[in-house]
């Protein structure tokens, strides 16, 4: 798989699936990938882009935003406290804030540094111990907390649904549970279910292996 059959895919999928052309984000989710992979792909003219971790994006980011307009990068692994400032000077949307402290310190980070931040909040369906995320009994409030408390820009809600079971489940919850707080835009779908996303109402696909090839080991 490449890009432009990703491409192509998500244009059928949208198109199979009654959404309006170009209404799905592809982000490259280029974690552990090559330098040269991802120039590849800016050369393709593509710009949203996926890292999990703050100390890859900042070694691999900052040149090539310089070299490459418009990049959007976003964050997609969990976020430590002591990493906010590094994270906000590189990403541009954050999908995985799911702690009061989080925002509480996002909040006045972005204060500082003057930028508009769009966020995801992050949502655990079955209290995983190995995955970030908020359970979905403390959601509604957390989203208050958020916006009303803090002032972020909450815009969606992203899920890594249970491996080894149906993510279409867990796809359709996220989506109630976005639409019940007002919020529009879900991430959701990766390389192995992002045409099932896709008819579940994603807005944001985070494709990694489809694009580049499976990741090395380091
Ligand atoms: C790595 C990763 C992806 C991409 O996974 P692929 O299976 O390579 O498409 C998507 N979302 C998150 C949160 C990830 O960590």
């Amino acid at each position: 798989m490449t890009l432009s059959k990703v491409n192509e895919r998500i244009s059928k999928h949208e198109s199979e699936w009654g959404r309006d052309a170009g209404s799905v984000v592809l982000i490259a989710v280029s974690k552990v990938q090559p330098v040269e992979k991802i120039e590849k792909v800016l050369k393709a003219g593509h710009r949203d882009f996926g890292e999990n971790r703050v100390q890859e994006a900042l070694a691999k980011w900052p040149k090539l935003k310089g070299k490459y307009p418009k990049i959007n990068l976003h964050l997609l692994g969990p976020l430590q406290t002591n990493k906010i400032d590094q994270a906000l000077s590189v990403f541009d949307v954050i999908h995985s804030l799911d702690r009061e402290k989080l925002a509480a310190k996002l909040a006045s980070g972005i204060q500082k540094i003057g930028k508009d931040v769009e966020m995801f909040i992050q949502v655990n369906f079955e209290n995983e111990i190995q995955k970030a995320g908020i359970s979905v009994e403390n959601l509604d409030d957390f989203v208050k907390i958020c916006t009303k408390k803090y002032d972020l820009n909450i815009s969606g809600l992203m899920c890594i649904p249970p491996i080894n079971k149906d993510p279409e489940k867990f796809f359709l919850e996220l989506k109630i549970l976005a639409e019940r707080n007002g919020l529009t835009k879900l991430s959701m779908g990766m390389s192995s279910d992002y045409a099932q996303a896709i008819r579940c109402g994603s807005t944001h696909v985070r494709v990694g292996t489809a694009i580049f090839g499976s990741r090395e080991k380091i």
